[in-house]
C-alpha cells in the first residue's frame, strides 16, 4: 500500500456534508495508454468527477520489470488525502522509494490547478521517470 501517513491533509472535501458520493459523482474507467513510441511504458490515468469537475485524480506511469517479471508502478500522482503528492519507485524495490509531497488541497481551485500540474508532468517526462525508476544505486 501507498504511504500516505506523512501527507499533510488539505481542507477540500467534494461534498461539504461529509457524503462521500452524490448522484453527480461520476468515476470512468481508468484510461490506459502507451507513452512511448516501443510500447514499454504505460500511462494510466483514473480521475473522479462531481458534476463534472475533476475531484481526484491518479496519474501513474508502469513498466515491465524484467526482474519481477510484470508491470510494474514507476510514478504516480495523487490527490488522496486532499493532498497533491508523487509517488516514486525503484526498480530494485517492491515499495516506493519516496512520497514527494507538492502541497494541500483546500478548494476546488487546487485541485484543478494540481491535476494539470500532474498532467503537464507525468506522462510528458517519462524519459526522466523511467532514468530516475531504473538507475543503478
Ligand atoms: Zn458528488
Ligand atoms: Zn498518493
Amino acid at each position: 500500500m501507498a504511504k500516505h501517513d506523512k501527507v499533510t491533509r488539505g481542507q477540500f472535501r467534494v461534498h461539504d456534508d461529509g457524503v462521500k458520493e452524490c448522484a453527480d459523482c461520476y468515476k470512468p474507467p481508468a484510461v490506459k495508454m502507451f507513452v512511448d513510441d516501443a510500447d514499454r511504458v504505460r500511462g494510466i490515468t483514473r480521475t473522479s468527477f462531481c458534476a463534472d469537475k475533476p475531484v481526484g485524480f491518479s496519474i501513474g506511469l508502469m513498466t515491465y520489470s524484467s526482474v519481477r517479471k510484470q508491470d510494474v508502478d514507476v510514478i504516480r500522482a495523487c490527490s488522496s488525502h486532499a493532498n497533491y503528492h508523487v509517488h516514486h519507485w525503484h526498480h530494485l524495490r517492491v515499495s516506493e522509494t519516496k512520497v514527494v509531497e507538492k502541497y494541500p488541497l483546500d478548494s476546488p481551485d487546487d485541485v484543478m490547478r494540481a491535476y494539470g500540474s500532474a498532467t503537464a508532468n507525468i506522462y510528458p517526462r517519462y524519459e526522466e521517470w523511467i532514468t530516475e525508476w531504473s538507475r543503478k544505486v
